[in-house]
């Protein structure tokens, strides 16, 4: 017999979780034939609804369910991270609870693994239907971005929804980094991974928890743990400003010693203009510097990434 861990991040979810593990046992016939047992790790990210009692009611019915109570809100990453690290499945998979990671792809995900061989099979929706323009429009900037200046190879409309061998949970779980971005540890740790595709679905119930400036972050930290180009945007803009003014004072000095300077002192208001504009450009760039000196300074402290209140 052998093991699937189902670990399900939730934030505020109360409505969702009933559902959830409804649909989600739809898959057991199938699992049950090829002897397959489910695993599900509920891992609470500090919700201050009904989701605790609610997993703690399905607990008491289904002793294959499993909770992680954090004590306050450490964000997606580390429940993540939280419930990888309790999984004990030979196959592990992370889904969503709002049903917008469909289970009905469980079947197919575990095939790619047995039949076929990769080591994980990801998911991404190939449209985002029923999402605002601009939130999808950034989202593509995003991808096509950190694709561009990162080696994380991470795909546009990728979801964390994934199933994993237990060899690359254990690769996952290796990158013990403090500023987590699973999308791009997926693809950094390597092995083969298969994309499956799908149709966009809309959360069944409730909220989404990300505001266009949680992603907006969410998109910064993203780049940082991921690329340091930023860093090389810097520097270059240093260079070519010291070009720029190299070339300025030799025109100066060759009009000085040429036709002279027929109408004296020239305006002071492009003076101004200047250094204004190279000021703002020196401070974006030490802006720059300090979000990786605050990840490093963030990731030196070591802080655990999450705080258990209580475990089921
Ligand atoms: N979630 C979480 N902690 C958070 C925010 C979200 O555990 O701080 C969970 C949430 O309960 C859900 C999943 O992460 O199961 C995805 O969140 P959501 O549906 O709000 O994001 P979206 O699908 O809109 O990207
Ligand atoms: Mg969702």
């Amino acid at each position: 017999m052998k093991l699937l861990s189902v670990i399900v991040p939730c934030y505020n979810e109360q409505e969702n979780i009933a559902d959830f593990y409804k649909e989600l046992m739809l898959n057991g016939p199938f699992f049950k034939d090829r002897d397959i047992e489910f695993e599900i790790i509920f891992v609470n990210d500090g919700s201050n609804d009904g989701t605790v009692p609610e997993i703690k009611k399905l607990a008491g019915s289904d002793e294959r369910v499993h909770l992680i109570s954090f004590s306050r809100n450490f964000g997606k990453e580390a429940a993540i991270y939280a419930g990888l690290k309790r999984s004990k499945g030979d196959y592990t998979v992370i889904m969503d609870c709002d049903l917008q990671d469909p289970p009905s792809l469980l079947p197919r995900m575990y095939e790619c693994l047995v039949d076929e061989g990769y080591d994980s099979v990801a998911t991404r929706r190939v449209n985002r239907k029923g999402e605002p323009p601009i939130r999808s429009f950034f989202a593509r900037m995003f991808y096509r971005l950190i694709n561009k200046i990162s080696n994380a190879d991470i795909v546009d409309g990728a979801r964390d929804y994934r199933m994993m061998t237990r060899q690359f949970v254990e690769a996952v779980l290796s990158v013990e980094e403090y500023n987590r971005f699973s999308k791009g540890i997926f693809g950094w740790v390597g092995f083969r991974n298969k994309w499956l595709e799908f149709e966009n679905v809309e959360r069944r119930k409730g909220e989404t928890k990300w505001s266009f400036w949680k992603l907006f972050v969410y998109a910064i930290d993203g780049i940082i743990a991921f690329s340091t180009a930023p860093l090389s945007i810097a520097s270059f803009l240093g260079v070519l400003f010291c070009v720029a003014a190299f070339v300025f004072i030799l025109v100066i000095i060759i009009r000085k010693l040429t036709v002279g300077d027929p109408h004296g002192l020239v305006g002071w208001t492009s003076t101004a203009c200047i250094i204004l504009f190279v000021s703002g450009v020196q401070l974006f760039c030490l802006g720059i510097v300090g979000q990786y000196l605050s990840k490093a300074y963030l990731e030196v402290k070591r802080r655990p990434l999450y705080i258990v209140k209580e475990e089921l």
